[in-house]
């Protein structure tokens, strides 16, 4: 490197983002359940969209997203107008410190909050809050008190990844009530489908200016190799973000894909409610074996071990089995392992492995 060469300040501070694991050395045919995919693949009306767009690839994509944006809006009952779609939530989430955090600036996020937050922020020269948790669960009474004349960002998961924990609609809305004036609250609903009944945020964000709520199709739609996501909010900020986002950033075939995806909500359904099963089961199994966790409300549970040591060596087992779950240490919990809701057969699995590995069986 060049000494006259440097990137902006803070870049270099960045620690590089990894993705779950995909691969043991030596075992084919691993289950990956480190990066809370869905199981069951894309719904077939996804796969037919896919296949379709082959014919129109010389075209460009609109630039405008129209169409997909109407789908959602209608599938979830929103105003289109008010919607931006990504490669992926995180374009959105990065549009957002783009577009308003800069040097100087506070972007707040919690203990175990998803580590992008962190990423965008200090790509964008802010500086990154980090606000303690409560068992693992946000705290809003800790989350305000770290706000200052600087916060220009607040994001929350909820439910949050890798807890699976979920802050309630009323301790949400006293957070968006309680920002200071020139805070963004952005509640981030990647696992919000798997909730049934929830709304992701969507009436907080029509009842306030300051609130934004993003979503993905990367999760129960089956599509993280897609990278499609959306964001809604006031019109005063989605126009905003619109002028960073490149008129092209999403391709024909994502915007298809990703259009017949969300039509269909028969398949959502049903993911739904094999996650909800299988959830509970893998939870319950645990439990039995002397590996808590705490309720999780997404497709993936954190499994709580006696120490790092144990953790890790469970995960190291695991591996030899040919399953693939996910360490958490980047997300300060080093005695913990995310596990993946996979179909029946792997839950099944991890349970008799982690039996095994605690020579129950
Ligand atoms: N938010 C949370 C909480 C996530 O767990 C993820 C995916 N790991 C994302 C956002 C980003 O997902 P995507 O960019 O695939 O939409």
């Amino acid at each position: 490197m060049t000494e006259a060469i440097r990137p902006q300040p803070g870049i270099l501070d960045i620690a590089l983002y990894e993705g779950g694991k995909a691969h043991v050395a030596g075992v084919a045919n691993a289950v990956k359940l480190s990066s809370n995919e869905n199981p069951f693949g894309p719904s077939d009306k996804s796969k037919e969209a896919f296949t379709r767009t082959v014919h129109t690839l010389h075209r460009y994509p609109n630039t405008d997203h129209l169409a997909l944006r109407t789908a959602i809006a209608e599938v979830h009952g929103l105003e289109a107008s008010r919607i931006i779609c990504g490669a992926g939530s995180d374009e959105v989430i990065n549009f957002l410190c783009q577009a308003y955090a800069g040097p100087k600036d506070e972007v707040v996020y919690t203990e175990h909050g998803f580590l992008m937050y962190r990423i965008y922020a200090m790509a964008a020269g802010a500086t990154p809050v980090e606000v303690p948790e409560r068992e693992r669960t946000a705290d809003v009474d800790a989350i305000l008190a770290a706000c200052t004349r600087r916060t220009k960002l607040v994001f929350l998961a909820n439910p949050n990844n890798p807890t699976g924990t979920m802050v309630s609609a009323a301790e949400v809305a006293r957070l968006a009530a309680g920002l200071p004036t020139q805070a963004i609250l952005v509640l981030d609903g990647a696992y919000a489908e798997y909730v049934e009944g929830y709304d992701g945020g969507a009436a907080l964000v029509d009842a306030r200016d300051n609130v934004v709520m993003t979503r993905t199709f990367s999760k129960i739609y089956g599509l993280g190799g897609l990278r499609v996501g959306w964001g809604y909010g006031p019109k005063h900020i989605i126009d905003v973000l619109n002028r960073v986002r490149g008129p092209f950033n999403l391709s024909t075939t994502q915007l298809e894909v990703a259009e017949a995806a969300v039509r269909d909500q028969e398949f959502l359904v049903r993911c739904r409610s094999e996650n909800a099963r299988m959830r509970v089961w893998l939870a319950g199994a645990l439990a039995e074996l002397g590996v808590p966790t705490d309720t999780s409300l997404a497709n993936f549970v954190l499994a709580r071990f006696a120490s790092q040591e144990e953790a890790e060596s469970c995960d190291t087992f695991l591996q030899g089995q040919g399953l693939i779950v996910r360490r958490v240490a980047g997300y300060k919990l080093p005695h913990c392992l995310r596990i993946t809701i996979g179909d029946e057969s792997s839950c099944r699995r991890v349970a008799h492995a982690v039996a095994q590995f605690k020579g129950v069986k």
